[in-house]
């Protein structure tokens, strides 16, 4: 992390920030036409940053004429896949030039640390958008085996209106996997931040026009879940919505579109992911590393977070030993000094939330080998890396989903136990196998009900490869890879008859 500033630099940066903080509507900002509007809260501080619209049905209303229209005009939608590429690779670009602006704007709204902000989210972000930009001028389409006496065209085409709905934890990244495919495809957008992390998405608007994206093609709206969420979902004239977030709210959206107009909906939900260790491993160092890293990285606040450790009880008392020393080298505190790997919670609400399965753990039996507490520090919200032995499977803190930075570690007393407790869950987002034997790899991560199993380490895979989720951590399509362009288009059969 060699070019890394200081926290004094990043706090000067912090400081001189322009804040986006209206909606964001044919390409112009504007307050919402309520005059509302919410706090946001800067988790390191408990402080409030500053104030942005609240919008309501009225403004979904407002940009989904606009963005109606300029999908009819053809404005983007019917443009040529390679000048929409050009466009979007600018964007890419001007992400880039923006980054340092960008990675302290998330850090401050989420209480990521600032070293993730610069070195993961925002990079993966540029490349997402390139990537997808790069992709939709090399995407065929198709002719079907229908002899000489018919031509069949099998042809995609963009969706129209799309909107995509935004968790809190990867501001920046979520908004690309969503808004890299469907702006190349040629869809107009209605992008909803999560309430408490919206910047950052007004700022990317920006950017967008910038780059040369016509005014109602992408459009922001600020706003609660209840009130602009709900808007989307029932929107007669939306017509698709890919949401991330929890799987209580990703229900509602399904419930949504059934009462409105059957709009396509993706999920990409919550987890319950395991690290599943087996019996003969070999490398404890590097096995350590990455169940520490998978369980705490961004605060445990990340759906593909792997909090159950599942390990056989031969190579149980060896591996807790390393992970113990591990936990030690995550430092946490202000978000913006470069040194620490973690930072804030993101709202009191939520730091109550997982404290409260921190004390159900401990009232249910289970041991804490460490953490367990809060650490106070500049008015800021943290909770120090815990992990929980001892746990058995009906206990909460094994089965429900915590999104804090706590380590649920069951004892497996076979490897075949262990992946039936690892299966035991209703989530199957993700999981990672630990195993020196490359046929128990290949058969035991066919057998795990999870949409990306990692071997020998943690790794969500790239933008390469589908990522979405098994039972309650998916509905209905995946983001990333070329299948993130099925989500936002429409197959059109086109056949014509050549007997005559
Ligand atoms: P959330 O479900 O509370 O909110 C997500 C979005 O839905 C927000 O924009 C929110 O405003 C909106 N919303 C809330 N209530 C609504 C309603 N009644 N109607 C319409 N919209 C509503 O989730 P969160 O707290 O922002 O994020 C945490 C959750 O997201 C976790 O469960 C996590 O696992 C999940 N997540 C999943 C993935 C994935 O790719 N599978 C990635 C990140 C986060």
């Amino acid at each position: 992390m060699s070019d890394m500033l200081t926290t004094a630099e990043y706090e000067n940066i912090a400081a001189k920030l322009s804040l986006p903080t209206n909606a964001f509507i044919n390409g112009a900002f504007t307050t919402a036409q309520s005059g509302a509007t919410l706090e946001t809260l800067n988790p390191a501080t408990g402080k409030v940053i500053t104030k942005i619209a609240s919008c309501d049905q009225a403004d979904v209303d407002t940009a989904t004429d606009f963005a109606r229209k300029a999908f009819e005009s053809g404005v983007w939608s019917k443009k040529h896949p390679a000048d929409r590429k050009k466009i979007l690779i600018k964007l890419a670009d001007l992400i880039e030039k923006n980054q340092l602006e960008l990675a302290v704007l998330e850090s401050i709204e989420s209480g990521k640390p600032i070293s993730d902000c610069v070195t993961i989210d925002l990079p993966e972000t540029a490349n997402c958008i390139r990537w997808h930009a790069e992709a939709i001028d090399k995407i065929y389409d198709q002719v079907s085996p229908s002899g000489s006496e018919a031509l069949g065209l099998i042809v995609r085409e963009p969706l129209g209106v799309v909107s995509c709905v935004l968790p809190w934890n990867f501001p920046l990244m979520m908004l690309a996997f969503k808004l890299g495919p469907a702006l190349a495809a040629g869809n107009s957008m209605l992008v909803k931040p999560a309430e408490q992390t919206s910047m950052t998405t007004l700022r990317v608007a920006e950017l967008a026009k910038l780059a040369g994206v016509p005014d109602g093609v992408i459009n922001v709206i600020p706003g609660f879940g209840e009130t602009a969420g709900e808007a989307i979902g029932r929107h007669p004239d939306i017509d698709a919505v890919s949401f991330t977030g929890s799987t209580e709210v990703g229900r509602m959206f399904l419930e949504y579109s059934a009462q409105s107009n059957l709009k396509r909906v993706v999920l990409e939900c919550g987890g319950k992911a395991p690290s599943i260790v087996l019996s003969d491993v070999t490398d404890l160092d590097s096995i350590a590393e990455h169940v520490v890293g998978s369980a705490f990285w961004s605060m445990g606040q990340n759906c593909t977070a792997n909090c159950r450790l599942i390990v056989h009880r031969d190579v149980k008392e060896a591996l807790m030993s390393k992970i113990q020393e591990q936990v030690g080298s995550w430092s946490t505190g202000n978000p913006l000094d470069p040194e620490n790997a973690l930072g804030a919670m993101i709202s009191p609400e939520h730091f109550e939330r997982v404290m409260g399965f921190i004390q159900s753990g401990k009232a249910d039996g289970a041991s804490v080998l460490c953490g367990g507490n809060q650490i106070e520090e500049g008015g800021g919200i943290y909770i120090a890396p815990t992990i929980f032995d001892d746990v058995e499977v009906k206990m909460n803190i094994a089965s429900e989903e915590i999104f804090g930075p706590v380590l649920s570690v069951l004892t497996a007393n076979s490897d075949e136990e262990a992946i039936a407790m690892a299966n035991d869950t209703p989530y199957g987002l993700h999981a990672s196998l630990y195993t020196s034997n490359v046929k128990s790899a290949h058969q035991f991560a066919r057998e795990i009900q999870a949409g990306t199993v990692s071997v020998n380490c943690y790794s969500e895979g790239d933008i390469t490869t589908p990522f979405g989720g098994y039972k309650l951590s998916g509905f209905g399509g995946r983001d990333n890879s070329l299948q993130a362009h099925d989500q936002y288009t429409e197959t059109k059969t086109i056949w014509l008859d050549l007997s005559a």
